[in-house]
């Protein structure tokens, strides 16, 4: 038998991620009041977010455009330049914030690693993943790490294709039921669902009722090797 793979994504499953953009969102909110009520604000960056996302992709700077883009809509042409600077700023505090792991990462990922072969599986910006991968100091424990600009079905497939890996020995660990559980079990992987405090808007999905022996849902990362050894056990 070979020795199974275990996938994890890293924004709000590894670090903390959509915390500090809603923190940011707030601030920006609060400079932008003049123009808008933060409410109307939030929903047009949503928006904008949506619509540009086959342009910028995921990730701090399609957030910081957007903003921007939202913050001269709602301000019908009124912004100024000195409010879009400290939108600037605010994305770059972003993209420069230090990683905080979120609770029993390290010790989990160190254990797991012992038995099974780790992956890190992460959309967004190249530049900035690779950043915060470095800073996290979990680099080593990956034996690959892949860093893709959407995860759905194909995007698994061909990660499952190109380091010959079968469905049956692939379990993926994440946040979001849209992008980490949803295609995985559709391209017959295995996933655990570990929600974060907030999911952002576009990555809300339903996830139903699933088979447990495919699927599972769990409060912390500390509980993934017990559910990794029901699924493998022989
Ligand atoms: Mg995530």
């Amino acid at each position: 038998m070979s020795i199974p793979t275990i996938a994890f994504d890293a924004d709000d499953t590894l670090w903390h991620n959509e915390t500090l953009f809603a923190v940011t969102s707030q601030q920006i909110g609060a400079l932008l009041a003049p123009y808008a009520d933060p409410e109307n604000l939030h929903r047009r960056l949503v928006e904008t977010e949506r619509r540009n996302l086959r342009l910028f992709g995921y990730g701090v700077k399609g957030f910081t455009l957007s903003m921007i883009e939202s913050a001269i809509e709602v301000s019908e042409g009124r912004v100024s330049a000195r409010e879009i600077q400290e939108i600037l700023e605010a994305g770059k505090k972003l993209l420069a914030h230090p990683i905080e792991l979120l609770p029993q990462v390290r010790e989990s990922l160190e254990s797991l690693a012992k038995t099974y072969n780790l992956m890190m599986i992460t959309k967004g910006d190249l530049f900035h993943q690779e950043s915060r991968i470095a800073m996290s100091g979990l680099a080593d424990l990956f034996t690959a790490v892949e860093i893709v600009s959407e995860k759905n079905s194909d995007t698994y497939r061909k990660i499952l294709r190109r380091y010959h890996l079968d469905a049956q020995d692939f379990v993926m660990v994440g946040n979001s039921v849209k992008s980490d559980i949803l295609p995985v079990l559709e391209v017959s992987g295995r996933a655990i669902h570990i929600p974060y405090e907030i999911t952002w808007e576009l990555e809300v999905a339903e996830l139903g009722d699933p088979d447990p022996s495919r699927c599972r849902r769990l409060q912390s990362i500390g509980q993934v090797a017990e559910v990794l050894k029901e699924f493998f056990q022989p």
